[in-house]
């Protein structure tokens, strides 16, 4: 089943074509990896993914619900529901810094989709053991490290519990002792049948967790395959030149 179909999607900011032409199909549980130089348009085609910006052509649907058809965006409050089935993790965690650990995981819960306090609780109680951070659900944000901060980032996220989770560079901020235990948590996802999209420079993540590896440049996918195939053998000349500078 496709959880996510994105076709002919194009997007401008003042006259500049930011994106242009992305056809991407992802089927549940897959994990696609997206890489691609800087202002290539990777976090942009994140964010139409969960309606946070509005591509001006082509179509969008999650889980087999529109949320962009031929350049028309769903309705308010379609696609508020619909963003609760879209988990998306920035690179900068953007935590509520005034609420704790668990209120932070249970705000969501509670305010959109109206679940008691006790339930939300234990929903956060068991998503903060799952991100290892079982001891830490009465901090504050501010006295978390930056990896931390992420996985409470993550298991925010989760309490929504949606069907599609998006990463964009989720490591990028981080100390480098810090990156792996994010990497870890990410790859328990995915091997829990996840579906997901990744923007990341980790490669060695991307080696052992994508099912394809997808290369953005000015806007295009240039190229999209399994990892073997696009760290070893590209086809592409700008995948290639990509690919020296990152390795
Ligand atoms: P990436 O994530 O691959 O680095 P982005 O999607 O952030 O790329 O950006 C792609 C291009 O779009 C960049 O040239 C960036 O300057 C431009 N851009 C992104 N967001 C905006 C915005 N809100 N307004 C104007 N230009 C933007
Ligand atoms: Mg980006």
């Amino acid at each position: 089943m496709s959880m996510i179909t994105i076709s002919q999607l194009g997007k401008s900011f003042s006259g500049q074509r930011i994106l242009r032409g992305i056809d991407l199909q992802v089927e549940a549980s897959q994990v696609v990896v997206i890489i691609g130089p800087s202002g290539s348009g990777k976090s942009t085609l994140l964010r139409c993914c969960n309606g946070l910006e509005v591509a001006e052509e082509g179509s969008i649907s999650i889980c087999n619900q529109h949320l962009l058809i031929d350049g028309k965006i769903i309705a308010d409050h379609a696609l508020n529901d619909l963003r609760t089935q879209v988990g998306m993790v920035f690179q900068s965690f953007n935590l509520f810094p005034h609420l704790s650990v668990l209120e932070n995981v249970t705000v969501g819960p509670r305010k959109i989709r109206g679940m008691s306090k006790d339930q939300a609780e234990t929903l956060a109680h068991d998503l903060l053991a799952k991100v290892g951070l079982a001891a830490k659900a009465d901090a504050m944000p501010a006295t978390l490290s930056g990896g931390q901060k992420q996985r409470v980032a993550i298991a925010r996220a989760l309490a929504m519990q949606p069907q599609v989770m998006l990463f964009d560079e989720p490591t990028s901020a981080l100390d480098p002792e810090l990156v792996g235990e994010v990497l870890q948590v990410m790859k328990t996802l995915a091997n829990e049948g996840m579906t997901m999209i990744v923007v990341t420079h980790e490669m060695g993540f991307a080696r052992e967790v994508a099912d394809r590896v997808v290369v953005m440049d000015q806007g295009c996918i240039v190229e999209a395959g399994p990892p073997g195939q696009i760290f070893v053998n590209p086809t592409q000349e700008r995948t290639r030149s990509f690919l020296q500078a990152v390795l």
